[in-house]
């Protein structure tokens, strides 16, 4: 089948059986699970997908691609919508039936990877895992260890909320159009423990403290410090010289594991509480 690559829709269409089997293969779900393909196109992956997971569900913007889907395919179940406009619980929580945990699995739209990520890390508690395709770089982020350049926002974020596992490395000369960057293929496994903390809370102190990474924390997160030891309470700034001694201040945010910025936000919020 031949559509025209739309590159305002990320298509880069796999072409290398090899390589979609190893995805196929990645999927660790009994075959009467509930697997969701995200952006199946022409249905590279798909195919296969479904030989596996009779089941399968896909979400497709593009509507000539559903329309080929749709006549190749006659029993695939297609949702026709943008997949960041959708909400997993409702789509796939059905009423009456009982919950049935998804594997979400996608070689997806580049342009969109970070916010596909965290809709699905934020309604996690509904997936046991998700096997995405994306640019090398960014599966290398996901990854990344502490006191590297690409330990970051989206290390510490993925690291908390679920188990990343960087499985494989794909060449560009395996899609059609080549994109001009290399690929991975990460799978995401959703069974870490909830770190019982708010996450809008953590959320920002993360992004607080990597803003201004080469800083120490103690400086890079002052505005939470002060908010948290008010000027008015605390005029000499002692219980704020206090809390950066007893919780490590002195380090820089690429230096915290993913646990340790748990801790940190738990001793932040007792002080407020
Ligand atoms: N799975 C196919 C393959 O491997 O050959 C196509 C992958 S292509 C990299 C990304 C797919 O995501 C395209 O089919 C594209 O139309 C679809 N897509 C792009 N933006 C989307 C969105 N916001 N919601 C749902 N699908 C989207």
């Amino acid at each position: 089948m031949s559509i025209k690559p739309k590159k305002s829709l990320g298509q880069h269409f796999l072409t290398d059986s090899n390589i979609i089997r190893k995805i196929v293969d990645s999927v660790r779900c009994a075959t009467d699970g509930n697997v969701v393909e995200i952006g199946p196109g022409t249905g590279a992956v798909t195919e296969p997908l479904l030989e596996r997971f009779p089941s399968l569900e896909v979400i497709e913007i593009d509507e000539r691609a559903v329309d080929f889907l749709q006549a190749t395919y006659p029993k695939l179940k297609i949702h026709q919508q943008d997949v960041l406009k959708t909400s997993w619980q409702s789509l796939f929580q059905r009423e009456g039936e009982t919950e049935r945990p998804i594997s979400v699995v996608g070689n997806l739209p580049y342009y969109i990877t970070s916010p596909i990520l965290f809709s699905v890390i934020d309604e996690r508690s509904l997936f046991t895992e998700a096997i995405f395709m994306m640019q090398k770089e960014v599966a290398e982020r996901l990854t990344a260890k502490t006191r590297t350049k690409d330990y970051g926002i989206l290390s510490v974020q993925t690291q908390i909320w679920s188990r990343p596992e960087y499985l494989f490395t794909v060449s560009r000369h395996v899609f059609n159009p080549k994109p001009n960057v290399e690929s991975a293929v990460v799978r995401l496994t959703f069974d870490t423990p909830d770190p019982g903390v708010d996450p809008v809370f953590l959320k920002v102190l993360i992004r607080t403290a990597f803003n201004q990474r080469r800083k120490t924390l103690s400086n890079s997160i002052k505005s939470i410090l002060l908010d948290t030891f008010p000027k008015e309470s605390d005029p000499d700034g002692a219980k704020r010289t206090q809390f950066s001694l007893e919780n490590g201040l002195h380090r820089r945010a690429e230096e915290l594991e993913p646990s340790e910025f748990i801790d940190l936000a738990k001793a932040f919020l007792r002080e407020t509480f």
